[in-house]
């Protein structure tokens, strides 16, 4: 992991859709898990980065890569492709075959990643990356978002739940957990209690990528659809699913706190 995130620092130096992501609620757990685990350096970089945000916390600038559809419609094209990954059939990786022109989310995630640990970049190259940082490490754990199906990550497999028409994306960018109806702060100290075991992909060189690939393999074994050639869902599908995307949404915000730790908590200029 260290040498990935030191590789990636490195790169920093280097490098100047139709899927929306986990819902505003989920990205917002996934954050307020993240907030909990920084460490005071992280936290003083992350607060003088986001001082002049009208809502200067994580949580508050989690979902400011969707909300770009309404407040830059030429950023959000240009950067569609950046919130998720098509795996073509098969959970692996091959750029640029998988990841053309690398607008795609596990090297995006990289890639921002570099700059926010890069403090001879500008703080506003370095506020934008924290934001995309944020919401890119939520959006990877979404299973729909780096799945290996040819059906938009689930945008064209239509699904009736209690008469009502949806699609495997949206359950599971919201349905899901918005069911609990808990909101995110509450939600969020809720998964706290539950700390994630022993994480071996943090000892990867890749670790972006294993968690992208983790989503594949999730929605590869099929246990994440309906039986096949089935369109109907009820209360009890979401619920069976329910702890699979809480432990998604842990994940994501214990991995995004680490990461944000070694981004952010290096002495200055030493990458
Ligand atoms: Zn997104």
């Amino acid at each position: 992991m260290h040498r990935y995130l030191s590789l990636l620092a490195l790169a920093g130096a280097l490098f100047a859709g139709d899927a929306l992501a986990w819902s505003a609620e989920g990205h917002r757990i996934v954050a307020r898990i993240a907030e909990a685990g920084l460490t005071p350096a992280a936290r003083a970089e992350v607060d003088r980065l986001l001082a002049a945000e009208p809502d200067p916390t994580l949580a508050g600038i989690s979902t400011w890569a969707d909300e770009l559809r309404d407040t830059d419609p030429v950023v959000a094209k240009r950067t569609a492709k950046w919130h998720y990954i098509n795996f073509d059939g098969r959970c692996g990786f091959e750029p640029p075959k998988d990841c053309p022109g690398n607008n795609c989310v596990v090297t995006q995630a990289n890639l921002m990643f570099g700059v926010l640990a890069n403090r001879d970049k500008d703080d506003a190259s370095r506020t934008a990356a924290l934001k995309w940082v944020v919401h890119l490490i939520g959006d990877l754990h979404q299973p729909m978002h780096a799945s290996m199906r040819d059906d938009k990550g689930g945008n064209d497999y239509q699904v009736n739940l209690d008469g009502e028409g949806s699609n495997m994306h949206r359950i599971w960018d919201g349905t899901i957990i918005e069911r609990r109806a808990l909101g995110a702060e509450a939600y969020a100290t809720e998964l706290l209690l539950q700390p994630l075991p022993d994480d071996p992909t943090l000892a990867s060189d890749r670790p972006t990528l294993e968690w992208a690939l983790e989503s594949c393999r999730l929605v590869e074994s099929g246990d994440l659809y309906p039986a096949e050639g089935t369109h109907v869902i009820d209360e009890a599908f979401l619920d069976a699913q329910l702890p699979l995307a809480e432990r998604r949404l842990r994940e994501a915000g214990y991995r995004l706190a680490m990461m944000l730790n070694y981004a952010l908590a290096r002495p200055k200029n030493v990458p």
